[in-house]
């Protein structure tokens, strides 16, 4: 029919390391789901993350995530930083989800201290223009930096995110439980294939 509209998607892209995803990490992406009405949120963990020389291997951040969003209708999980070769840069993940979704309006979710480094990454101009960006903090954390576009950069306070990857990975490998820091599947996952434990 003549002169109707059709709304553009709103798509969450949550990138992160996931080593491992956390109940923290979908405590956020519930909160911008709600918070800029997203109709769903790509979860995308990152291949080979710029600056950490060692971390988990992918498939097993991969499969974790996917188990922790398995259960909310709006969640998906995305392999396009994980099967791309190299180094992970937001540029290719957005470029590739772009790619896939042409029609929506992109928002990437991630932390406030790598969004604070975001003037650093790589083709930084053209990141600006495929996506809206949002910066989740922990309590207390202030998102300050200089020289970002104007309305490029939202921020959101999350209270759960006092969670953290690095605590539940040193927590199991001194024998602590993660239960209720991470979601059940996530704490069978990590028991089966003996992840974190030290040596
Ligand atoms: P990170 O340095 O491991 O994380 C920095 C902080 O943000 C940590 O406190 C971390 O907590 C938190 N965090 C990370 N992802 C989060 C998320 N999705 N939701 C809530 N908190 C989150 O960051 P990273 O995981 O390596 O990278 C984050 C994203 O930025 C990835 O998509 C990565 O590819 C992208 N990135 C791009 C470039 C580039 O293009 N040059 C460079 C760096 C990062 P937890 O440890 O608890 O998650």
């Amino acid at each position: 029919m003549a002169g109707t509209a059709q709304k553009r998607a709103r798509v969450g892209v949550m990138g992160g390391t996931f080593d491992p995803i956390h109940n923290g990490h979908l405590v956020a992406a519930s909160e911008v789901q709600q918070q800029f009405d997203l109709d769903e949120v790509i979860f995308v963990p990152t291949g080979h993350p710029e600056s950490k020389p060692s971390v988990t291997e992918s498939e097993h951040r991969y499969l974790m995530t996917v188990i922790a969003t398995a259960a909310n209708p709006r969640f998906t999980v995305s392999r396009v930083d994980i099967d791309r070769a190299g180094v992970t840069y937001t540029i290719d993940t957005l470029r590739d989800i772009r790619k896939a979704r042409p029609d929506a309006d992109l928002f990437f979710i991630s932390g406030a201290d790598a969004v604070a480094q975001i003037l650093e990454w790589r083709d930084v101009e053209e990141v600006w223009k495929l996506a809206h960006f949002v910066a989740v903090s922990r309590p207390g954390h202030q998102l300050t930096i200089s020289g970002l576009p104007e309305q490029g950069v939202s921020s959101l306070e999350v209270p759960a995110l006092s969670i953290s990857s690095t605590d539940c990975r040193n927590r199991v490998s001194r024998g602590f439980p993660v239960w209720y820091l991470v979601p059940d599947g996530v704490v069978q996952y990590i028991a089966k294939h003996h992840l974190y434990r030290s040596s």
